[in-house]
Protein backbone atom coordinates (compact mmCIF):
# COMPACT_ATOMS: atom_id res chain seq x y z
CA UNK A 1 0.00 0.00 0.00
CA UNK A 2 2.51 2.75 0.97
CA UNK A 3 4.97 1.17 -1.98
CA UNK A 4 2.16 1.76 -4.32
CA UNK A 5 1.61 5.52 -3.34
CA UNK A 6 4.92 6.36 -3.41
CA UNK A 7 5.29 4.72 -6.76
CA UNK A 8 2.73 7.09 -7.66
CA UNK A 9 4.50 10.41 -6.50
CA UNK A 10 7.09 9.42 -8.21
CA UNK A 11 5.22 9.13 -11.69
CA UNK A 12 3.72 12.58 -10.68
CA UNK A 13 6.44 13.96 -9.86
CA UNK A 14 7.99 13.20 -13.45
CA UNK A 15 5.08 14.59 -15.71
CA UNK A 16 6.03 17.87 -13.98
CA UNK A 17 9.41 17.91 -14.89
CA UNK A 18 8.62 17.36 -18.62
CA UNK A 19 8.41 19.97 -21.00
CA UNK A 20 5.59 18.66 -22.60
CA UNK A 21 2.49 20.96 -22.73
CA UNK A 22 4.85 23.96 -21.75
CA UNK A 23 3.90 26.71 -23.07
CA UNK A 24 6.99 28.98 -23.66
CA UNK A 25 6.98 32.30 -23.88
CA UNK A 26 8.18 34.27 -26.65
CA UNK A 27 11.44 34.99 -25.88
CA UNK A 28 14.37 37.07 -26.91
CA UNK A 29 17.95 36.85 -26.77
CA UNK A 30 20.62 39.18 -25.36
CA UNK A 31 24.54 39.46 -25.20
CA UNK A 32 26.83 40.86 -22.50
CA UNK A 33 30.23 40.95 -23.16
CA UNK A 34 32.01 41.58 -19.66
CA UNK A 35 35.94 43.36 -20.16
CA UNK A 36 37.32 40.31 -20.66
CA UNK A 37 36.05 39.35 -23.71
CA UNK A 38 32.90 36.32 -22.24
CA UNK A 39 30.00 36.50 -24.31
CA UNK A 40 26.92 36.21 -21.97
CA UNK A 41 23.74 34.83 -23.84
CA UNK A 42 20.44 35.52 -21.79
CA UNK A 43 17.48 34.43 -22.50
CA UNK A 44 14.52 37.30 -21.68
CA UNK A 45 10.99 37.00 -22.01
CA UNK A 46 9.37 39.03 -24.79
CA UNK A 47 9.03 42.60 -23.78
CA UNK A 48 11.07 41.98 -20.33
CA UNK A 49 13.74 45.23 -19.88
CA UNK A 50 17.13 43.80 -20.71
CA UNK A 51 19.43 44.64 -17.55
CA UNK A 52 22.32 47.01 -19.10
CA UNK A 53 24.64 44.84 -16.74
CA UNK A 54 25.25 41.49 -15.67
CA UNK A 55 27.44 39.36 -13.98
CA UNK A 56 30.13 37.55 -15.75
CA UNK A 57 31.05 33.96 -14.86
CA UNK A 58 34.35 35.34 -14.17
CA UNK A 59 32.84 38.13 -11.94
CA UNK A 60 33.65 40.98 -13.99
CA UNK A 61 30.75 43.03 -15.22
CA UNK A 62 29.55 42.40 -18.50
CA UNK A 63 27.41 45.08 -20.12
CA UNK A 64 24.63 44.67 -22.61
CA UNK A 65 26.19 44.47 -26.06
CA UNK A 66 25.61 46.94 -28.89
CA UNK A 67 25.65 49.06 -25.89
CA UNK A 68 27.73 52.24 -25.66
CA UNK A 69 27.48 55.46 -23.30
CA UNK A 70 26.38 57.51 -26.50
CA UNK A 71 23.39 55.39 -27.31
CA UNK A 72 21.10 57.59 -25.61
CA UNK A 73 19.19 58.75 -29.26
CA UNK A 74 18.29 54.91 -29.15
CA UNK A 75 14.61 55.51 -30.37
CA UNK A 76 14.74 51.24 -31.22
CA UNK A 77 14.97 50.61 -27.41
CA UNK A 78 11.96 50.56 -25.18
CA UNK A 79 13.60 52.55 -22.62
CA UNK A 80 11.62 52.78 -19.49
CA UNK A 81 14.27 52.34 -17.52
CA UNK A 82 17.36 54.36 -19.44
CA UNK A 83 20.76 55.26 -18.82
CA UNK A 84 19.64 58.51 -17.11
CA UNK A 85 17.17 57.07 -14.71
CA UNK A 86 19.74 54.83 -13.48
CA UNK A 87 22.54 57.96 -13.31
CA UNK A 88 20.84 59.68 -11.30
CA UNK A 89 19.68 57.17 -8.63
CA UNK A 90 23.14 56.77 -8.18
CA UNK A 91 24.45 60.16 -8.16
CA UNK A 92 23.90 63.44 -6.74
CA UNK A 93 22.48 66.49 -8.69
CA UNK A 94 25.74 68.12 -8.02
CA UNK A 95 27.87 65.04 -9.55
CA UNK A 96 25.85 65.08 -12.48
CA UNK A 97 26.03 69.04 -13.05
CA UNK A 98 29.36 68.16 -13.25
CA UNK A 99 29.24 64.94 -15.54
CA UNK A 100 26.70 67.02 -17.54
CA UNK A 101 28.97 70.19 -17.61
CA UNK A 102 31.63 67.58 -18.98
CA UNK A 103 29.79 65.53 -21.36
CA UNK A 104 28.69 68.57 -23.26
CA UNK A 105 32.48 69.79 -23.35
CA UNK A 106 32.97 67.01 -25.14
CA UNK A 107 30.02 67.11 -27.73
CA UNK A 108 31.07 70.53 -28.32
CA UNK A 109 34.45 69.54 -28.72
CA UNK A 110 33.12 66.56 -31.52
CA UNK A 111 34.29 63.65 -29.45
CA UNK A 112 30.93 62.08 -30.95
CA UNK A 113 30.52 63.19 -34.51
CA UNK A 114 27.96 60.44 -35.28
CA UNK A 115 26.06 61.30 -32.10
CA UNK A 116 22.56 62.42 -33.51
ZN1 LIG B 1 34.01 37.36 -17.98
Amino acid sequence: MAERSLRGMSIGAKSLESDENVDFAPRREVAYVCPNGHRTILPLAEGADAPDEWECRCGQVARLEGQDDNDQGDANSKAIRTHWDMLIERRSEDELKTVLDKRLKMHREGWFPDYE
